[in-house]
Formats: C-alpha cells, sequence, structure tokens
C-alpha cells in the first residue's frame, strides 16, 4: 500500500508515523507514505496557499491551485487512477467496514484540509471520497488521515505480527471483543474466569462468543441492530435479559 499524504505538515504525520506497528510496516516495506507538501505548489514568493472566503466570514480557505497542481504531479507518476481521499468532517463517518474496503487498495491519495477547508471547486475536481474520523472538528486532517493509514495498514497482510487478531477483534463481526485477561492469574484479588485457564478450548470460544455478545449489547445496543445474529445468539440474548 502506497499512502500519497497531501499536507501542509508533512513532518507532522511522518514523524508520529514512525512508531510501534505501524513504524515498523514502513520499514518492512510493508506499507510506503510519499509526502505531499501544497506549500511547494504555491506560486508566489512567501509560498501563501490560503485566502479569504468569497461572502466573507471567519478564517482563511485553502486555494484551489497549488492543491490540483499538486495532485497532478502525484497523479503522473501512477499508472492508475487512485481513490482521492478529503479529510472531512462532512464525509462519511470511518469505521472498520469503510478501512476493509480500503485496505484492498493498492494505493490512496489522503488529503489534508487546513484553516476553514478546502475550496470546494478542487474537492469536485479531484476528490473521489470524503472521509470523517467522527463528529467534531479539527484543526487540520493530519490526525484523520493517520487515522485511516493505522487503522487500514494494520489490515494488510503482514503488518500485525498475528495475522488473527485482525480477525477476531472488535467489529469484526459487527460486535464488540470479548474481554481479555493476562498475567498474573489473579490480581488484587480479582481472579481470571475460570473457563479461560481450564484449556478446553470449545468452552472458552463459547464464553468469548457470549461476553462479546452481551458486552455489545449493553455498550452497543446500535451494533446490535444491525448484526445478523443466530437463533443461538438471539438465545443467549434472552437469557442474559431474563436473569438481570
Ligand atoms: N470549516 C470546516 C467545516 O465546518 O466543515 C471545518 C474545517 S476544519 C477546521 C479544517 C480541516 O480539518 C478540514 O478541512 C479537514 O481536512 C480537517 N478535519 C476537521 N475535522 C475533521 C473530522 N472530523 N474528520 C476528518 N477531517 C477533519
Amino acid at each position: 500500500m502506497i499512502y500519497h499524504i497531501m499536507t501542509l505538515f508533512p513532518d507532522m504525520v511522518n514523524e508520529a508515523m514512525q512508531h510501534s506497528m505501524i513504524g515498523r510496516a514502513r520499514d518492512n516495506h510493508h506499507i510506503q507514505m510519499n509526502f505531499i507538501n501544497i506549500r511547494d505548489y504555491a506560486n508566489n514568493k512567501h509560498h501563501k496557499v490560503d485566502d479569504y472566503p468569497y461572502g466573507g466570514g471567519a478564517g482563511m480557505v485553502m486555494q484551489p491551485a497549488p492543491i490540483y497542481d499538486a495532485y497532478k504531479a502525484v497523479e503522473r507518476t501512477l499508472s492508475t487512477k487512485p481513490r482521492v481521499i478529503y479529510l472531512t468532517p462532512q464525509g462519511k463517518t470511518f469505521n472498520q467496514k469503510l478501512a476493509m474496503e480500503l485496505a484492498q487498495e493498492q494505493e490512496m491519495v489522503l488529503l489534508c484540509g487546513h484553516y476553514e477547508g478546502i475550496d470546494e471547486r478542487v474537492i469536485d475536481m479531484i476528490v473521489t471520497d470524503q472521509i470523517s474520523i467522527g463528529d467534531y472538528v479539527l484543526t487540520g486532517g493530519e490526525l484523520a488521515a493517520m487515522v485511516v493509514i493505522d487503522a487500514v495498514s494494520r489490515l494488510i497482510p503482514g503488518v500485525l505480527n498475528n495475522v488473527s487478531s485482525a480477525e477476531t477483534e472488535t467489529f469484526d463481526k459487527g460486535l464488540l471483543e470479548y474481554p481479555q485477561y493476562t498475567r498474573p492469574l489473579e490480581f488484587m484479588g480479582r481472579k481470571v474466569p475460570d473457563v479461560l485457564v481450564s484449556g478446553h478450548h470449545k468452552n472458552i470460544e463459547v464464553w468469548r462468543n457470549e461476553q462479546a455478545l452481551i458486552r455489545t449489547y449493553q455498550r452497543r445496543p446500535d451494533l446490535i441492530k444491525h448484526t445478523d445474529l443466530s437463533q443461538q445468539e438471539k438465545k443467549i440474548l434472552d437469557n442474559y435479559c431474563k436473569n438481570r
């Protein structure tokens, strides 16, 4: 996967994404990051890329020309037309399903806005997808791009040490993940559930499925509504509700 990141602050993303698994994935060439500093495409001696909004109003707006030229410079290096994702609070809310979809791409362009955002005309001209990381407003798209890169990259084969860990996680089947425990067996009087140290794999799987269901029902009932539950799973939830 090659991420082409169009930003005014390449160092911010580059530095933050040098650590832990993403840093390793870069070192091992499972993913690559190509930074395009939009300011390099400013056509004036002060490298100014923003201006006042037509019609008045607070703040500055990123001008279309530097973004368009920066994008064209990237496009010229590619053999196919990539998805061009504008990170914006006005976009489709990012989730695991979208991360899985994006993980199928070979490369993508991530466009980070700043100030009051980007001139609408260049969005219309180059952007294929608009993605929001949540219903709040950030100062820039860089953090949002990093969220997308992190969530997508860990789904790319080879990025995680343990392939199956991305397959049993929260949201994988539309449910939250079961609770996890590690050593010690007893911590400040609290013991790990017996079933997890029983060595009985079938019982462990049953317990984990039940916990995932109940936890999702308690914390994210909205997810349960959109999950296709088996008869057995519906029975588990009925029993849980009766015995509460
Ligand atoms: N005036 C814009 C609006 O009301 O929609 C918000 C601009 S915001 C201050 C500056 C930039 O931060 C945006 O262009 C976008 O790239 C990024 N941004 C802010 N919030 C975001 C979010 N929730 N998800 C993704 N990107 C976001």
